[in-house]
């Protein structure tokens, strides 16, 4: 076969079967690289030709994709699929630890299964759920689930910049190549295949336009090779591209979005700051309080949780009331990251200090890296009564 009596196009189209071929880890070249290499040469007549058959291009296009995808024992598809896999695992994890902390995760990783099977439940069902979006779901989760395009169509207004064609430049189009008295558009669907939600942005924007800018680049390549300027398709507002007027970034509704976005981050930070420990203070098991030679001693439960990733010394302290005497036996209390402890402490003061049995307190417990918590406790003396 002499290849070099076939015209450019040609020659290019079978550079490109190839080029499949070998992109997908193919020994020989089919009818389907072929076909596929054809569909997707930029200024190519095929497409147009089966546009006019009325033929569905983009979803032949899609066929031949998967079929490739599909065909022979294929190590490309193999080598993708496990690192699909590789990434699903990793956030099935990560979705985990919001709920159980890095710290039980760590843990929980290095144990058996059987022991956390609700958290390997949850992590199992994410991971497949990722996976399944990764490797077959796709776009079709930008298009029929996610909410954000819908809450896109809802911010928007005709100021607002978005990714447009130029309908005023580029129509009418025609096909294959630019012409005189034409627009620039020369129909070579270059901006269509190369969006991944599979939308015509000529027709104006819609709801899956999950804004990522690829048939700008794509367009930009055609204008290129016609030498005719680039941004055919480019970022613009609706009112820019109908009246020619340039852009207008500061708006009231910029002004108010940019308010509202402030508000709702230091609102999300106030509720996100969380407190490095808690800190509970509980009456002792049995009678509130004994009395001894002239002092009343209450038995007070101290319980601490150490919400930090590292584990914590907690110094026990009483702030109130002066005279009062502490004994705590163990003082600091130790404990590990994202574990909780418990521990007796006796508070001893003269029986005569008590007004009516009762008496206010204020514990004190610190880490000594920042974190300081005051609590107000009542003793209880003779006459006075446990709540
Ligand atoms: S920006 Fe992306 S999703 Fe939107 S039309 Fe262009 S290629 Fe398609
Ligand atoms: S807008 Fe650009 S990429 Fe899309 S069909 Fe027209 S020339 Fe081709």
């Amino acid at each position: 076969m002499r290849i070099d009596r076939f015209t450019q196009k040609m020659q290019e189209a079978l550079q490109s079967a190839q080029d499949l071929a070998s992109q997908y880890n193919h020994s020989e070249i089919g009818n389907e690289h072929f076909l596929l290499a054809l569909l997707q040469q930029p200024e190519g007549i095929s497409r147009p030709l089966l546009d006019q058959l009325q033929v569905p291009v983009d979803q032949l296009q899609q066929q031949l994709q998967i079929q490739l995808d599909q065909r022979g024992p294929n190590f490309r598809r193999l080598a993708k699929n496990g690192v699909f896999l590789l990434l699903a695992v990793v956030l099935g994890n990560v979705f985990l630890s919001y709920f159980v902390g890095v710290h039980a995760l760590r843990t929980w990783v290095t144990e058996a299964p059987a022991r956390h099977w609700g958290g390997f439940m949850v992590m199992g069902v994410t991971t497949g759920l990722v996976f399944f979006d990764f490797a077959y779901f796709r776009e079709q989760m930008c298009t029929i689930i996610c909410p954000y395009a819908r809450l896109q169509s809802v911010l928007l207004d005709r100021r607002s910049l978005i990714i447009g064609y130029d309908e005023k430049r580029g129509e009418p189009r025609s096909k294959g190549k630019s012409r005189p008295g034409n627009g620039d558009c020369i129909d070579c669907q270059a901006c269509v295949v190369a969006c991944p939600t599979g939308i015509d942005i000529r027709n104006g924007l819609q709801l899956d336009c999950i804004a990522c800018g690829q048939c700008i680049d794509a367009c930009d390549t055609i204008m290129g090779k016609i030498n005719k300027p680039i941004g055919l398709v480019r970022y613009a507002s609706q009112d820019a591209l109908e009246s020619g007027r340039p852009n207008r970034f500061l708006r009231p509704r910029v002004a108010i979005y940019t308010g509202l976005l402030l508000v709702l981050f230091v609102a999300l930070s106030l509720v996100g700051r969380r407190q490095q420990a808690d800190v509970t203070i509980l009456r002792g098991i049995g009678a509130p309080f004994s009395e001894n030679a002239g002092d009343t001693v209450n038995q007070i439960r101290i319980k601490v949780r150490n919400r930090s990733d590292s584990p914590r010394a907690y110094r026990l302290e009483l702030a109130s009331p002066i005279g009062a005497q502490m004994i705590a036996p163990e003082n600091p209390l130790l404990i590990a990251g994202g574990e909780q402890a418990s521990t007796s402490v006796f508070v001893s003061l003269p029986t005569k200090a008590f007004q009516g049995g009762r008496l206010q307190a204020q514990f004190r417990v610190s880490d000594g890296q920042g974190f300081i918590a005051n609590i107000p406790y009542e003793l209880l003396g003779p006459q006075g009564r446990a709540r």
